[in-house]
């Protein structure tokens, strides 16, 4: 992911980027292309670089443990500043370019910011039914016999209150 920038006019430049996950040196769960659209803006003073990248990532269900495969987005901003001297930056989307750098590689903050966009939660569907506890079924595929009694039992007390208030 790297953009010559010594020879760039100044306004907006758009680049389009499809790299493995391998060569960007993303490892699990990320799995096969990386693919990014940048939009560049330059001007006298900075270039702002506005990312936007998609990627498939594997995992097993957290409900019914099936191998499930889905795509993630991550956009983010970076501003490089243009400097005569070497600043260190407090903010890690704002970085400084010294007169001797003609290219910019923002691969690095492309693998955080995805890795970064990686859900806590891992379902193949948001309905996912998951495993029957009592037979381990995966209720996505078919209904067990147990799935009508463990239903009995939640609600068995409860109609029963129902009962004696009525
Ligand atoms: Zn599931
Ligand atoms: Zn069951």
């Amino acid at each position: 992911m790297i953009i010559k920038i010594a020879n760039l006019s100044n306004g907006v430049h758009c680049f389009d980027f499809d790299k493995s996950a391998v060569d960007l040196e993303l490892e699990d769960p990320f799995t096969g292309f990386v693919k990014t659209s940048v939009k560049l803006d330059k001007s006298a003073h900075q270039i702002v670089l506005d990312a936007d990248a998609k990627v498939v990532y594997s995992f097993v269900c957290d409900r019914c443990n099936a191998d499930t495969d889905a795509e993630i987005n991550t956009k983010f901003k970076l501003v490089y500043i243009f400097s005569t001297h070497k600043v260190e930056s407090e903010d890690i989307n704002v970085k400084y370019l010294t007169p001797d750098i003609d290219k910019i590689d923002f691969s690095g903050d492309l693998r955080e910011y995805l890795e970064l966009s990686l859900p806590m939660k891992n379902l193949c569907s948001e309905d996912c039914k998951g495993l029957c506890p009592k037979c381990g079924t995966n209720l996505n595929r078919k209904k067990c016999k147990c799935k009508d009694e463990t239903v009995n039992d939640i609600w068995e007390p409860l109609k029963k209150l129902k009962n004696i208030s009525n």
